[in-house]
């Protein structure tokens, strides 16, 4: 893209204030944070519930950038800048889109539904490449941001384009097609994802089926639901399994690994193969045909493009490489678009300084090599990446563009020559087409450990943050709880996480917890709650902040820090108001005036204290009591001394039941990692962790046979059992064995049977296709960590927290 700035005023419905009027902009941000912003970029400042845009301008300014949409001009930056003045930064932003999709004239494929759209996206790619040059939305960038962000990378080149569209509640829609205007609609399913936001199915269709106000075609599985919401006038193409007034019947049949479908259309009859068995990939596949029916491509060719689809992988996956090597594994997909993305998701997770980029050649990018690889080489140098490997013909051929660069001819090539490349100590991304199979180089790159893996959502992660943020008041800050490595699922991978979403502080419990993060690189400050006072040297030595809770702590503290001449060194105060743990208690409270009066080595940073029933209605009167004397305690504390420290005393269920006791911070705990104590809010909660495993082998044993120690299952009829290899020491209570719990394989519920032994257990397969090496879920989805907590009589702390260190935490995003 490149656009004159002067030309944009009307269309972004601006008051204009310019400084330099010929500047040109080439790119779109909206993140302050990612190192691709330049002198040539225009900047969003967008505004959300927790995060505003102009705070970063100043910033930003200092970096170079020169043009901003605001909605006003931050103090003292009045003449620094290029500032579009606007009523409505994310208005803007789409008005902008949308302008720039009317420049363009191809056919363009608006894709939406509850399930499925990022993959039917995929696979039309996949399917269409051969004979377009196609645009398409980045991972699952389908929503009111990602839409406009998506759209804006059309250039010259491109003359097809595949973009979805989700939305999550009334009146998003219409924003979305006119910034896409589909010209081929698909609406792959309804389902029952993000009903919140709707009152009833009816609604959520009506809304849905406004992307397809313009299309030429609406291709959908026929439904008598949606069509009794259809407008009569649209033109569709329709296909069913069921119902043979659509344009297309179909008839499955799985065989094995695969799925043939008999294609009925018109008189005419053809069959094709995919190699695929569920449901929904079955149903994602069928969309895909049908848009190749309808551009009139003939049988012979649809059925073998078809028959070569492959599963997706739509995340990012964060891994331990050899040689203490970080890998972030994008093995799937090389394009311009998620290369930007992905070295994005590199700066906010590299953890350590060099960052090495492993690509393949670039495929459909829509420019020439000569620009594709310029572009490729500038994104380079502005994401400040170390080194270059590239592997394919044609990168090779433009080595030159790249400093630092060494180059392959294959896959193969570059794996036998890996001893020589001396990859250590570095974050790694690895970005491939598909064709390369990139992902022997990360099993090449991978440290082995068995197949038992916690699974962790770092997307969830934020989610979840963004849900409790949006309960608090804009100026109270979050500490987040990483105690027990983060409740079980990773303690430095999370707190990078939270020092990039610029959390105010972290809470551990003991000091060696905070000293490894802070040795790892978190700046974060951080708290220790619980100090031992053998602990407190080291504490003062890596700039950790230990909670205080007795006069004795204070006094041996107060010792050390004058030893060490420290000055306003900072401390948390903490009172006991009826949990009875820790805490100073009223009687204290003189004494600990006097001595902190006059004190110049510490400095008190907050005062706190902690609630026993902030998740128990039951005990309302109690928790406001402990809220009441906080109060008193803390106010004491603060006039005695003319002080103004942090306040806080809610943890998760607090910042849900107690809004009122907010104070200056809160501290976020079980929340972060997907779990609440209230049902109604568990709904808006996403998954954290998913415990996984695999089917190590499988037998049938016959009835009166047994399984396991004490032969505690004994097989009424003929059984199919499959060994998993998981056992207590992984963490899972031997509670959960004999009939009582259940794994999930391939969708099902497959109950425990028998004791649960040290490192395997084993489960009830008899109703269930599955095969020696499929994937087995152990809580996640289903079961719950809830659920499992309920059945086992404790909370789910417990169960997080259990999963022991030698299960290997791998962490991803969407
Ligand atoms: C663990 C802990 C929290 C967080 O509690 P959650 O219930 O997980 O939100 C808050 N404050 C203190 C003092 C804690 O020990």
């Amino acid at each position: 893209m490149i656009v004159q700035i002067k030309n944009i005023v009307p269309i972004l419905q601006a008051k204009w204030l310019a400084n330099h009027s010929e500047t040109t902009i080439e790119t779109i941000s909206i993140d302050s944070r990612s190192l691709q912003n330049g002198s040539n970029t225009l900047f969003f400042a967008l505004v959300g519930p927790n995060n505003d845009g102009h705070d970063y301008i100043s910033a930003l300014i200092e970096e170079g950038v020169q043009n901003f949409v605001v909605t006003y001009i931050p103090q003292n930056l009045e003449n620094k800048s290029n500032f579009f003045v606007v009523e409505d930064t994310l208005k803007s932003l789409q008005l902008f889109a949308a302008y720039y999709r009317n420049l363009y004239h191809f056919p363009i494929i608006g894709v939406t539904g509850s399930n499925g759209k990022t993959i039917v996206k995929e696979w039309l790619n996949f399917l269409l490449s051969p004979d377009f040059n196609i645009i398409r939305s980045p991972k699952s960038y389908n929503s009111q941001v990602g839409v406009p962000l998506s759209v804006l990378a059309i250039n010259e080149k491109h003359n097809f384009g595949i973009f979805e569209a989700g939305i999550s509640t009334r009146n998003e829609m219409e924003k979305l097609e006119k910034i896409i205007q589909p010209t081929i609609g698909i609406l792959t399913n309804i389902g029952s994802a993000h009903d919140e936001g709707f009152s009833n199915i009816g609604e959520k269709i009506k809304e849905k089926l406004k992307l397809f106000k313009n299309v030429s075609v609406l291709i959908y599985n026929k439904n008598k639901t949606i069509d009794s919401f259809l407008n009569p006038t649209i033109n569709t193409f329709s296909w069913s399994c069921t119902d043979h007034h659509a344009d297309v019947f179909i008839v499955t049949k799985s065989i094995l690994d695969k799925t043939i479908l008999k294609i009925k259309i018109q008189n005419n009859n053809f069959e094709i193969k995919i190699p695929f068995r569920d449901d929904a990939s079955i149903e994602n596949a069928i969309h895909c045909m049908m848009v190749m029916l309808y551009l009139e491509y003939d049988y012979k060719t649809i059925e073998t493009r078809m028959e070569l689809l492959f599963p997706v992988e739509m995340r990012l996956k964060l891994k331990n490489g050899i040689n203490n090597t970080t890998l972030i594994d994008d093995s799937y997909s090389s394009d311009f678009q998620s290369l930007k993305i992905a070295l994005d998701f590199l700066e906010s997770q590299k953890q350590h300084k060099k960052k090495t980029l492993i690509l393949s050649d670039i495929f459909q990018s829509g420019l020439s090599n000569e620009d594709l690889y310029s572009g490729v080489s500038q994104l380079i140098i502005s994401n400040k990446i170390n080194r270059v490997i590239g592997i394919g013909e044609t990168i090779s051929k433009y080595k030159s563009k790249f400093s630092n660069c060494t180059t392959f001819a294959n896959t193969e090539e570059f794996i036998a020559n890996l001893n020589v490349l001396n990859l250590n100590n570095e974050t790694i991304l690895i970005k491939g087409a598909r064709t390369f199979h990139f992902e022997k180089i990360v099993s090449a790159l991978e440290e082995k450990t068995h197949e038992t893996v916690l699974e962790i959502n770092l997307n969830a992660i934020s989610h979840n943050l963004n849900f409790y943020k949006a309960k608090l008041k804009p100026e109270t800050k979050i500490m987040v709880m990483v105690k027990a490595f983060g409740y079980g699922n990773g303690g430095f991978e999370i707190a990078k996480l939270l020092e990039h979403h610029k959390v105010s502080y972290l809470g551990v419990a003991f000091a060696d917890e905070g000293i490894s993060l802070k040795t790892a690189g978190i700046h974060l400050p951080i708290m220790v709650l619980n100090p031992e006072n053998t602990s407190f040297e080291a504490i003062i030595h890596h700039h950790l902040e230990p909670e205080i809770y007795s006069l004795k702590g204070l006094k041996t503290f107060l010792k050390v820090a004058e030893q060490k001449k420290l000055y306003h060194f900072p401390i948390h105060i903490k009172f006991d108001t009826g949990m009875h743990r820790l805490g100073f208690e009223e009687e204290n409270i003189e004494e600990l005036i006097s001595v902190l009066k006059e004190n110049k080595s510490v400095t008190v940073k907050s005062i706190l204290s902690h609630m026993a029933t902030s998740d128990d209605i039951k005990h309302r009167d109690f928790a406001i009591s402990q809220i009441d004397l906080f109060d008193k305690f803390s106010s004491k504390l603060m006039n005695e001394l003319q002080i103004k420290p942090i306040r806080h005393i809610l943890n998760t269920s607090g910042i849900s039941n107690f809004p009122e006791a907010q104070y200056d911070m809160v501290r976020l705990g079980i929340g972060l990692y997907g779990v609440s104590n209230d049902v109604e809010e568990q709904k808006y909660l996403e998954n954290v962790g998913t415990l996984k495993s695999i089917i190590s082998q499988i037998r049938t044993i016959d009835a009166g046979e047994s399984v396991g120690y004490g032969r505690r299952f004994i097989a009424e009829k003929t059984t199919k059992i499959a060994t998993i290899p998981i056992g207590y020491a992984d963490g899972i209570s031997r509670l959960w064995g004999n009939g009582l719990g259940f794994v999930t394989i391939n969708d099902q519920k497959a109950t425990i049977v028998g004791s649960i032994c040290m490192d395997m257990l084993m489960v009830d397969v008899s109703e269930i296709i599955c095969k020696e090496g499929d994937q087995v879920i152990i809580f996640g989805e289903s079961p719950t960590v809830t659920f499992m907590a309920e059945q086992l009589q404790t909370i789910p702390y417990e169960i997080l927290t259990s999963v022991s260190q030698r299960v290997k935490r791998v962490f991803y995003r969407e």
